[in-house]
């Protein structure tokens, strides 16, 4: 079975993407290949992000590897929070402060449409490739479930009437960035 990288430690994303992908390859994450440094993530896009994860393992452990970023991008704001959707009200990552900021920075906005955006760049036989994932939503007044995590409880994604967090892991799953993202690499791997 050949080995792949996913440059993360969160163990939910390594989950999901085993359960696509672990019966052909296996998927290792950061603190399986002994690597605990805090990747740096200096590059003003996504795409950059994404990419600059992934060509620190090659570099560093000579590993096949993809890494994905993600950002919550609103029409109104250009694009913000955008590549800063973690750290927007501050660098201790907090959900509630940031999601306080963003209904902040919306009120005055009639436009509330936003979109969840994944980039996973792959490394792969000497190749660089990138997968984007997208889904389009708004972002509403106040918040609502308990479920997932970050932005979700403020955003209803196009065609639904409930926030994703309160959908079941399944549900967002199924229509969510990530998931698309994730799609598209099974979808290109499936062919190697
Ligand atoms: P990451 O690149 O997956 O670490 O995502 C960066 C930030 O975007 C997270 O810290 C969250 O604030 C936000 N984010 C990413 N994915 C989601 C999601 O599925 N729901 C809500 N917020 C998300």
């Amino acid at each position: 079975m050949k080995t792949l990288v996913f440059a993360t430690n969160n163990q939910h994303k390594l989950q999901e993407v085993r359960q696509i992908l672990g019966d052909r390859f296996e998927i290792k994450g950061l603190s399986d290949i002994g690597c605990d440094v805090d990747i740096p993530e200096t590059a003003d896009t996504l795409e950059g992000n994404a990419m600059q994860k992934a060509k620190y393992v090659k570099e560093h452990y000579g590993l096949d590897c993809f890494a994905d970023d993600t950002g919550l991008e609103c029409t109104a704001l250009d694009g913000a929070p955008g590549i800063r959707s973690a750290r927007y009200a501050g660098e201790n990552h907090d959900s509630e402060a940031n999601m306080r900021k963003l209904l902040e920075n919306l009120k005055e906005k009639s436009d509330r449409s936003a979109q969840f955006r994944t980039v996973i760049a792959l490394l792969y036989q000497g190749e660089e490739h990138l997968f984007e994932g997208v889904v389009r939503g708004g972002i509403i007044t106040e918040h609502k479930g308990t479920q997932g995590f970050g932005y979700d409880p403020i955003f209803v994604p196009e065609g639904y009437n409930t926030t994703f967090a309160e959908m079941t892991a399944e549900e967002k799953n199924s229509i969510s960035h990530r998931g698309r993202a994730v799609a598209k690499l099974a979808a290109f791997l499936a062919g190697k």
